[in-house]
């Protein structure tokens, strides 16, 4: 079957048998994403989460002194 893209309108073909054409079927609403899409987004995914673990600490440096 012919699928879209969401994310770049690009359309692939995939596999009538595959478990994603199965699911994309009993879930119109259920939206495909290629690859190179579903990288992207997953790369972006990693480095949220790898910006979450980090904390900001403020430094507590005492004033300038004059
Ligand atoms: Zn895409």
């Amino acid at each position: 079957m012919k699928v879209k893209c969401v994310l770049c309108d690009q359309i692939n073909v995939i596999d009538d048998e595959s478990l994603l054409a199965k699911r994309l079927r009993n879930r119109p609403i259920h939206t495909y994403m290629c690859e190179q899409c579903y990288r992207r987004i997953a790369e972006k995914t990693k480095a949220r989460l790898a910006t979450g673990k980090f904390r900001i600490y403020r430094s507590n440096m005492p004033h300038d002194e004059w």
